[in-house]
């Protein structure tokens, strides 16, 4: 296995995560790989399917028996990758409100974890991946050639996640303090979960993001991803 080309990207809600490993991706020429997609499918089908997401059992075998794809797309409606579950596109149903409410909830489970960890190994397995979430330093890839950890202050992030909701047209709009309350809430179960919390690994690089913009985020996390890769190859 060669995780020397493997970069894990981790970091809370609305740190820029995405985006930046989606352009970092493109200029390494790696796959982009969002983890955070997978728990969101499964929260999906878990509402869809009216499964209380408190009943851990049921909510569990959701996770071992869906099929999740996420990959590159050519459709132009502002999506970085389409995501499908058993062969429906959800890209945008993943983002409505009531999956941001539950998604925390649901990733919490150590089996749906288990479940979701295993996909995610199976990837990363022949390199060259930009995978981002909230454990991949830490649990999935603890060996990766690069880790980089994004933060921002709450109020920055819950800024930018209510602009993009704002410019999104159709779907439920949230006002700003809906939105940080919501971020809130999520960041205090994700963090202090008992299965992979988020926290960045001893080693990762943290990158305060909050007065930065995106250019400059990609510019520098580049620079280390080049950087580590010359150290690595003598
Ligand atoms: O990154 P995104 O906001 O789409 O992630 C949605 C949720 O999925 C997070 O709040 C977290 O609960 C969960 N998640 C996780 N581990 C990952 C990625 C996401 O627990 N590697």
């Amino acid at each position: 296995m060669n995780l020397s080309t493997v970069v894990a990207i981790d970091g809370p809600a609305a740190s820029g995560k995405s985006t930046v490993g989606q352009a970092l991706a493109e200029r390494l020429g790696y796959l982009f790989f969002d983890t955070g997609a997978m728990y969101r499918a499964v929260t999906l089908v878990v509402l869809e399917r009216g499964i209380d997401p408190a009943n851990e059992a049921p909510v569990r075998a959701v996770a071992e028996s869906l099929t999740i794809d996420v990959k590159s797309s050519n459709v132009s409606d502002g999506r970085l990758y389409t995501v499908l579950v058993d062969n429906t596109d959800v890209t945008w149903a993943i983002r409505a409100p009531a999956v941001d409410a539950n998604v925390s909830q649901v990733s919490a489970y150590p089996g749906v974890r288990a479940a979701m960890t295993v996909q995610q190994r199976r990837l990363s397995a022949k390199g060259r991946v930009v995978m981002v979430g909230r454990d991949i330093g830490t649990v999935v890839i603890p060996n990766a050639g690069t880790k980089i950890y994004l933060d921002a202050t709450v109020e920055e992030r819950a800024r930018r996640r209510w602009k993009e909701t704002q410019a999104r047209s159709g779907g439920m709009r949230q006002s700003y303090a809906e939105v940080l309350a919501a971020m809130r809430q999520r960041d205090h179960i994700d963090s202090t979960r008992e299965v992979a919390p988020l926290r960045p690994a001893a080693d990762a690089i943290v990158i305060d993001t909050t007065m930065m913009d995106l250019p400059t985020v990609i510019d520098v996390v580049y620079g280390y991803v080049v950087g580590a890769r010359e150290v690595q190859e003598p």
